[in-house]
């Protein structure tokens, strides 16, 4: 897809540290490396979001995932992993094309944070009889 930064980056115009590359999934590591290692897991065949990818892509995209899981883990000896995929502007996405992060994680103190902050407002009864 024109002017798609992680299509770049499949076709080789924007250059990348691969970890990862078959026929279909492409792995690199994150510019921003918020943890050592942090990494992006793409299908090659450009899908915006979550809303439009396929789902022979996303299980592509995810069986590389695990298999990355491991392999950082153990290479860079992390404790754990968090995996993150954020769909548009409102949920923080940046880059329109599919991605999945892998979060390499090492104690309390590095630099990634997930908080799931109990929230007053939302009614849980409400919201499962929307959705049941
Ligand atoms: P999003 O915010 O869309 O979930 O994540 C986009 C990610 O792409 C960010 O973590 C950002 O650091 C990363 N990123 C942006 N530009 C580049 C780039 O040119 N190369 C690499 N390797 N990562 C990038
Ligand atoms: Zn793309």
């Amino acid at each position: 897809m024109e002017d798609c930064l992680f299509c770049k980056i499949v076709s080789g115009e924007i250059p990348s540290y691969k970890i990862y590359e078959d026929e279909d999934v492409l792995a690199f590591l994150d510019i921003s490396q918020t943890t050592k290692g942090h990494t992006l897991v793409i299908p090659k065949k450009h899908a915006k979001d979550i809303y439009e990818i396929d789902d022979e892509s996303m299980a592509k995209v995810y069986k590389v995932a695990r298999k990355l899981a491991n392999t950082l883990s153990e290479k860079l000896n992390a404790n754990g992993i968090n995996l993150l995929n954020n769909n548009k502007v409102d949920a923080g996405q940046t880059v329109f094309h599919y991605h999945v992060h892998l979060i390499p994680r090492y104690d309390k103190d590095d630099k990634f944070v997930v908080n799931f902050l109990e929230n007053e407002n939302s009614n849980i009864e409400d919201t499962h009889n929307l959705l049941k």
